[in-house]
C-alpha cells in the first residue's frame, strides 16, 4: 500500500505545473523566486501532491480558487523541502476565512495541556491535531507584499503540523538522531528561557513574544522568523539559526537578499 502511495505522489509531482500557477506562486510566494531551479521544481511537485491530497473549505463567505490553494500550498511546502516530506500525515482540511475569525473553543492541544481560547479571541490563524488548519487570507496575503514583518501565518501554523507529525505539538519536530535533539533541546530551550528572561525584564526581543506563551508556539513563530526575516535572526541568534538550518536543511540568510 505504501509502495502504490509512493508511486501515485511520484507520478502527481510530475505532473505539468499551469501557467497561472506559477504566476500565483511568483506573485504571493516570493521565496519561491529565490529558490535554485531544481528547488522550484520540487516545491511545485510538493504543491501538486497537497491539493490532489487535502481538502480545501472556504469559510465566511471566501470562495476557494487555484490561487488561494496554490498560494497556501505553496507555504507548506516551503516546510517539506528537501527532505522525505510526508505531506502532513495528520492533516486533512484547510479552511479559509477572509481575514480574521472568530476562535473556536480550543485550538491547539499541547500533549495534556489543552489550551481552550476564550470564545471571542479573534485570530488569524488555527491548528488542530483533529485534522485541520484554519486560516485567515488577507495577512497571508500581507505577508507575500512584505506588509506583516516577520510574520507569517500560514508558515506558522504548517510548523505545527509539522511539530504534530510525532505525535505530539510540544515544540520539538521529528529530528534525525539523538544527536539532532541532544542541540535542538539545548539551543532552542536556552533561547526560550532567555525569551522569557526578556520579556520579565522589559526588553525588546526580536522574536516574537508570543513565542514565549509555549515552546510548540516558539518553534512556530521561530519558522516565521526564520524563512521571513532570516539574516536578522542569523545575526542575533546564531545558535538558535543553525538548529533550524539543518532542521528544515535550508539556508534562506544565503538565499534571500539582505534588507
Ligand atoms: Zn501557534
Amino acid at each position: 500500500m505504501f509502495w502504490s502511495k509512493a508511486r501515485r505522489r511520484e507520478k502527481v509531482r510530475a505532473r505539468a505545473f499551469p501557467e497561472a500557477w506559477e504566476a500565483a506562486l511568483r506573485d504571493n510566494v516570493p521565496y519561491y523566486g529565490f529558490l535554485p531551479p531544481e528547488d522550484q521544481a520540487e516545491l511545485r511537485g510538493h504543491i501538486h501532491v497537497l491539493i490532489g491530497e487535502k481538502n480545501f473549505e472556504g469559510c465566511g463567505g471566501l470562495t476557494i480558487t487555484d490561487e488561494v490553494k496554490v498560494t497556501i500550498a505553496g507555504y507548506a511546502s516551503i516546510l517539506l523541502l528537501h527532505r522525505d516530506a510526508a505531506y502532513y500525515p495528520r492533516l486533512s482540511s484547510i479552511l479559509v476565512y477572509p481575514d480574521a475569525f472568530v476562535a473556536r473553543q480550543e485550538f491547539v492541544e499541547f500533549g495534556d495541556d489543552m489550551d481552550v481560547m476564550d470564545d471571542e479571541d479573534v485570530r488569524i490563524g488555527e491548528s488542530w491535531d483533529t485534522g485541520a488548519i484554519v486560516l485567515a487570507w488577507k495577512p497571508i496575503m500581507q505577508s507575500a507584499k512584505g506588509q506583516g514583518s516577520t510574520q507569517n501565518v500560514a508558515l506558522h501554523e504548517f510548523a505545527h503540523q509539522l511539530d504534530l507529525e510525532d505525535g505530539i505539538t510540544n515544540g520539538v519536530p521529528d529530528l534525525d538522531d539523538d544527536e539532532a535533539y541532544d542541540d535542538w533541546v539545548r539551543v532552542m530551550g536556552g533561547a526560550y528561557e532567555a525569551l522569557w528572561k526578556d520579556i520579565e525584564r522589559n526588553r525588546l526581543t526580536f522574536i516574537d513574544e508570543y513565542g514565549a506563551t509555549h515552546p510548540a508556539e516558539f518553534f512556530a513563530v521561530l519558522t516565521e522568523t526564520f524563512f521571513m526575516r532570516p539574516h536578522t535572526l542569523q545575526r542575533k541568534h546564531a545558535d538558535v539559526y543553525g538548529v533550524l538550518r539543518e532542521y528544515y536543511r535550508q539556508d534562506p540568510a544565503a538565499l534571500l537578499p539582505k534588507v
